[in-house]
């Protein structure tokens, strides 16, 4: 089978590298460079993790993942991660949930109250966070290291890479199948789905501590902070001095191609947030800020589908700000579905237009990336 995949992400790139597997003839077309500046894969580091509240389906594919992360030392860190709470953590809450459902399934949480975080997290402020947890499973990964690493890969293993785009869903010329991967741009190549897929900014900023020391990952592991109610999330120093904060909330809607600034409002916000969690970090420079762009769906799951009007067409997107922890296994799961395969994820990621994302409530997963 020819199969054309447009767009050179981690939806697309594992997508062709899955489907080269299955002896596909297989060409990705982006624009390029890879990893592209613009895509939401291109980052110094992304959240890996498998604590996903009460949701089973994501919190066992994030267990999956982990496994296969661990496989790449030299792109995964695994710090473990922490969700604390500014209140007691309450059932239905993000932080709840999680920590009741990993321990179920047997994973080593440790519960931690305001006396506990600020012995081993010295850089949040005495009493900010009051309870939460720690989880050793977990971490974060490299992405734009991770997208080089497929690329490279799917070329060695036969895919053609060729830059360019595609404009319509039909300008797959002699392909028997075209898998659309092309994030928060899908709705100009497929204009049907414009109602059911939002272009979202989410702001990213990368700070220069005085004193790196405070913010190394043994003692500030990757964080989400009060997440479901601020939405800031943030990871331990790197190795260039760096500590990335973004927030995951309900972020600015925009056309794909729309120019992307961080606004001022965003910026004296996380200086807010700086100033009442992390006291050593409120006057650090910001070195460098993005607005980078989400594609969303309505209720927060993927859409990996076929149009049902459309034989030949094949959709993989709405990783809603939180597809990239799924890399190692997000391919096959495409690769399934675009062939007609039954897959246990496909009802969850199905071809759903009746989901309006515009004037929806922001997708339920808000405050987890
Ligand atoms: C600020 C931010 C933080 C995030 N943090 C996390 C996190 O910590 N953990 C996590 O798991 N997830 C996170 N995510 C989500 C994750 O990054 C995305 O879900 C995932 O990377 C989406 O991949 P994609 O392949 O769909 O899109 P992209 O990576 O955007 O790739 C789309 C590609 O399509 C190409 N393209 C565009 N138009 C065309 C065309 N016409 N023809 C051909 N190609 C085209 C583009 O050049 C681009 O390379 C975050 C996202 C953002 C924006």
């Amino acid at each position: 089978m020819r199969i054309l995949v447009a767009g050179g992400g981690i939806f697309g790139l594992t997508a062709a590298l899955a489907l080269r597997d299955r002896k596909c003839e297989v060409t990705l077309v982006d624009p390029g460079p890879l990893p592209h500046p613009l895509a939401e894969s291109t980052d110094i580091s992304k959240v890996v993790r498998m604590d996903y509240g009460a949701d089973e389906d994501y919190t066992a594919l994030g267990e999956r993942a982990l496994a296969r992360w661990r496989q790449w030392p030299e792109l995964f860190h695994e710090t473990g991660v922490t969700f604390l709470s500014r209140a007691r953590m309450e059932p239905g809450g993000f932080e709840y949930e999680s920590y009741e459902l990993l321990r179920r399934r047997g994973h080593p949480i440790e519960r931690l109250d305001a006396t506990a975080i600020v012995r081993r997290f010295p850089a949040y402020r005495p009493g900010a966070y009051v309870d939460g947890y720690f989880n050793p499973r977990g971490g974060w990964a490299h992405a734009s290291g991770v997208v080089a690493k497929l690329a490279a890969e799917a070329t060695a293993r036969g895919v053609t890479i060729r830059a360019g785009t595609i404009d319509a869903a039909l300008d797959g010329g002699e392909a028997d199948l075209v898998v659309v991967c092309a994030g928060a741009w899908v709705p100009l190549i497929v204009p049907e789905l414009a109602s059911s897929l939002g272009a979202v900014g989410q702001p990213v900023f990368h700070l220069r501590p005085p004193d790196p020391s405070l913010f190394e990952a043994a003692r500030f592991p990757v964080f989400g902070a009060d997440i479901s109610r601020t939405g800031y999330y943030g990871f331990p120093v790197d190795r260039d001095g760096i500590v990335k904060i973004a927030n995951h909330g309900t972020g600015i809607a925009l056309a794909p191609d729309a120019t992307r600034v961080v606004t001022n409002a965003q910026e004296s916000e996380l200086r807010d947030m700086l100033r009442d969690s992390f006291p050593a970090l409120v006057d650090a420079p910001i070195v460098f800020r993005r607005l980078c762009v989400y594609s969303d769906t309505a209720d927060g799951n993927f859409w990996i589908a076929r149009d049902p009007n459309n034989p030949k067409l094949v959709v993989a997107t709405g990783g809603s700000g939180h597809a990239f922890k799924f890399a190692p296994v997000l391919g096959e799961i495409i690769a399934a579905i675009a062939l007609g395969e039954p897959h246990p994820l496909a009802a969850k990621f199905r071809w759903r237009p009746e989901l309006a994302v515009r004037g929806s409530e922001p997708a339920r997963y808000r405050g987890e990336p």
